[in-house]
């Protein structure tokens, strides 16, 4: 079939959805996006924005990636959509709430540390810096670690950690800063891209289950690099924006991503994981953290030492990607509306 079946839109009734989106509108855009062979932009730009997603993100499989606001009136509600573009097809990959919170920042704390005099000796929190003060942490667990001061307007953070940074605590940035946030999907699964082939992601053994919505759309591209792959992630940050035990992982600015079961151990990566790093780098992650035994086989792989972060004591079982390059998201809002004032089908 060729472009977009209008046609099959008149009969079946279909206008503009209204908010709050209907599944049924949903069914009948995933179908419209099948069904067209080739990609258009035009046509393709019109159904993105008849789609009624506040925000949606359109991925190139060359690297490119823009995003377009839906300023019309019918817009679903706090929903982000991701499409992606092998140039010759568009697919529908997901779509997710978007939540706008305050932006974290850390706050350097002194040694010696003290319990808040808020906290009763009843309360769990006390507990776990009581445990800390002990020295007596066993994991390097987050939700173990996570203590809510509720005593301020807006909650700050703090954990306890036992490694070089006794105490972090995250606090809301004072100049008001607003910054957004979406929950990943916990998997993601798209049969029928290149005939059997399909795209995989899942998140393990995390609650940092919230990530930029910029970075998402890198990760997307990613995904679709890799697209024989199952990726596990072990997320981003929490929602309060914040992701212990990683102070990069604030306000959803990285990812880390476990190594693949081909990979018999760190000191024999499998090539699926160098391929995770060509793909990051070329979806705009200008970081790649990874453990330094690794280094060797890094390197035998053909990257330089200025392209790898190499870290002593952690990433032996994941990488860190990171610095996601936000300057390659472009806005093409006006492209939008230019394109969809020349023409209205509805
Ligand atoms: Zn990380």
């Amino acid at each position: 079939m060729d472009d977009i079946n209008f046609e099959l839109a008149d009969k079946l009734g279909y206008k503009r959805p209204k908010s709050p989106f209907r599944n049924n509108d949903l069914d009948f855009f995933k179908k419209a996006i099948e069904e067209s062979e080739k990609f258009d932009n035009f046509k393709h730009l019109q159904l993105i924005s008849n789609s009624g997603y506040k925000l949606a993100f359109l991925i190139f499989q060359n690297g490119t990636i823009e995003y377009y606001e839906n300023k019309s009136n019918y817009i679903v509600e706090n929903k982000i959509a991701y499409f992606y573009t092998t140039g010759s097809k568009l697919y529908f990959v997901c779509d997710t709430e978007n939540f706008i919170i305050s932006h974290k920042i850390r706050e350097k704390q002194k040694a010696p540390f003290l319990i808040p005099e808020t906290f009763s000796k009843q309360d769990n929190y006390y507990k776990i810096f009581e445990k800390f003060l002990n020295n007596n942490l066993e994991k390097l667990d987050a939700d173990n670690r996570y203590v809510l001061d509720k005593t301020e307007n807006d909650p700050s953070v703090i954990y306890a950690d036992g490694n070089e940074f006794p105490v972090q605590k995250y606090i809301a940035n004072p100049n008001g800063d607003k910054i957004p946030l979406i929950r990943f999907p916990d998997n993601l699964y798209i049969p029928k891209v290149n005939g059997s082939n399909f795209i995989s992601h899942k998140l393990k053994d995390t609650n940092r289950r919230y990530v930029n919505p910029y970075l998402f759309s890198g990760y997307i591209g990613v995904l679709f690099e890799l697209i024989n792959s199952s990726i596990i992630s072990t997320g981003s940050c929490f929602n309060d924006g914040t992701g212990f035990p990683s102070s990069e992982h604030t306000n959803g600015e990285s990812i880390d991503i476990s190594f693949d079961s081909k990979t018999n151990s760190i000191t024999n990566l499998a090539a699926i994981e160098f391929a995770k790093i060509r793909a990051f780098k070329k979806f705009h992650f200008q970081k790649v953290v990874i453990n330094e035994i690794c280094k060797p086989q890094i390197s035998k792989a053909g990257f330089l030492d200025s392209e790898i972060t190499y870290d002593k004591k952690y990433h032996k079982d994941h990488f860190h990607f990171g610095n996601f390059n936000m300057s390659k998201v472009e806005n093409k809002s006006k492209k939008l509306e230019e394109l969809i004032g020349r023409k209205n089908y509805s």
